[in-house]
């Protein structure tokens, strides 16, 4: 290996900055070369990003600037979109110009998940998932534009269409999701809307499976439903989304045809298909094969962790299970996968990973929440207050803990902010309007916010 090894993460995310973190913090300057590829020039807390959507915590806030944070790595703002590791080589297409090679000596590889789809009719014209703080902006805006919209017809067609809001996939990130917006929006109605009751939404969330949140035992996922079944929410199980028209008409595998502006996909995730594009051993679902200590299979000089990696599970009496996806391991399997590479760096043996899931929390709206953590289980608001709790314990950097304070502190004193900036969506409109208007001489009307965005997904959010 060279004299001053050049180490080449794929992927800020979860894993890619934990492991930056700690070798930037282990490793001196003249030691090795720590290089971080990813599209975003962030690092995203996902667990918040239900809060984000909800208005809970500012959307900025969930999120972990990487030149910043990272200021002992070279950060390069793209995405790899090939790697040969015969050739220690990964292919960079920067966000502008030409695509570059970039060479490595060890190669660490954390680019995640993508949302796993289904061939249905009209999901990717008007479908939009949930795994980016953009995605949680726009769906914050949507939401709330929807109420607007509402409010300002009389035409109860068009109301009952922007009061219709459809999840599919009840994991906890759908959930979640599911059950803040709702909160939010009921808020929002309560408060601000004297023309809508909260009895005129309908929330549908529908799930293959017979059963939500298969991350806690069947009595707390039963109990959740019995709470957002309460709330007026209705969770269809053991039902699929069979198609949505252009005209916004979803319907469902139980006979059911509804008009709804709002569809969110959230029905799982599968490894980025980045790995198909290079020499990596994959298992039959698509990841990384590794051995327990993180390396790649066969590999030398080469790790993964995360939810792209197949680890096998060493507290699991089935020698075939692997670690679950999710935040849990990411963040024990970076610490892991950094202190391994330091000890190949030494010439000591790597240490394999091992975990037991601790279990999962999950927040429901304001004070609401399910939680079911070394077997112990909580409802309502203490587990809300575990939620908030063991998250901000967990969001990285100081910086971002104290953001998230101070948000949480100022809605419970001001309350939390119901307003769609919806101009968001389409900043140029009103500009290029009125640039229009000097040549024609006629101003068109003015657009409300979101108006061309009435139904999922439209533009991307800012
Ligand atoms: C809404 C939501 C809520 C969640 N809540 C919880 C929770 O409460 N508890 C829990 O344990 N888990 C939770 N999770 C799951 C958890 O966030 C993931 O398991 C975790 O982020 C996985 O970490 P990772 O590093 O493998 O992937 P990620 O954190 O997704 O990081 C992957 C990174 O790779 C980058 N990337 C993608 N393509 C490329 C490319 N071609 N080149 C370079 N970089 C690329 C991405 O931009 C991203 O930064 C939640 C997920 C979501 C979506």
């Amino acid at each position: 290996m060279a004299q001053r090894p050049v180490i080449l993460i794929v992927g800020g995310g979860y894993v890619g900055l934990y492991t930056a973190l700690r070798l930037q913090k282990k490793l001196s300057r003249g030691r090795a070369e720590i290089i971080v590829v990813d599209p975003q020039p962030h690092m995203t807390y996902q667990p918040f990003l239900p809060e984000a959507a909800a208005g809970s915590v500012e959307p900025r806030h969930v999120v972990v600037p990487l030149r910043r944070t990272l200021d002992r790595c070279r950060v390069v703002t793209g995405a790899v979109t090939g790697l040969s590791h015969a050739d220690r080589t990964a292919t960079v297409a920067p966000v502008e110009g030409e695509s570059f090679d970039l060479h490595y000596d060890v190669l660490v590889m954390a680019a995640g998940s993508i949302a796993r789809t289904l061939p249905i009719p009209g999901l990717p014209e008007h479908g939009i998932g949930f795994k980016n703080v953009g995605e949680a902006i726009y769906l914050r805006n949507h939401v709330l534009a929807r109420l607007d919209a509402a409010a300002s017809t009389d035409d109860p067609e068009v109301r009952r269409r922007a009061l219709t809001f459809t999840f599919v996939g009840g994991g906890y990130a759908g959930i979640e999701a599911f059950a803040e917006l709702e909160d939010m929006a009921r808020y929002a109605i309560e408060h601000y809307y004297p023309r809508l009751s909260p009895a005129d939404m309908r929330w549908v969330l529908v799930e293959a499976t017979g059963r939500i949140l298969p991350e806690v035992d069947l009595d707390m996922a039963a109990w959740t439903v019995e709470q957002l079944t309460a709330r007026g929410m209705e969770l269809k199980l053991n039902t699929r989304l069979e198609s949505i028209s252009d005209e916004c008409l979803v319907s469902t595998g139980d006979g059911d045809s509804f008009a709804s502006d709002t569809l969110v996909w959230t029905a799982g995730t599968k490894p980025n298909p980045l790995l198909s594009a290079t020499d990596l051993p994959l298992d039959g679902r698509g990841r990384v094969e590794c051995e327990a200590t993180l390396q790649v299979k066969g590999t030398p000089d080469a790790w993964a962790a995360g939810d792209l990696a197949a680890v096998p599970d060493l507290t699991s009496d089935d020698p075939d299970a692997t670690t679950a996806p999710n935040a849990q391991h990411a963040v024990r399997q970076a610490k892991r996968l950094a202190d391994n590479i330091l000890a190949i760096l030494d010439g000591r043996e790597p240490t394999p990973y091992r975990h037991a899931y601790a279990g999962s929390v999950a927040s429901l709206g304001l004070h609401k929440g399910v939680a079911q953590v070394y077997g112990v289980k909580l409802k309502g608001w203490p587990a809300w207050m575990m939620h908030r709790t063991y998250h901000v314990s967990r969001v990285p950097t100081l910086n971002r803990k104290v953001r998230v304070i101070a948000d949480w502190t100022l809605a419970s004193v001001f309350r939390r902010e119901v307003i769609s900036l919806g101009q968001l969506q389409d900043p140029r409109r009103e500009f290029v309007a009125a640039a229009n208007t000097g040549r024609t001489g006629h101003l068109p009307p003015p657009q409300p916010a979101d108006h061309e965005q009435s139904r999922t997904p439209g533009a991307q959010a800012g």
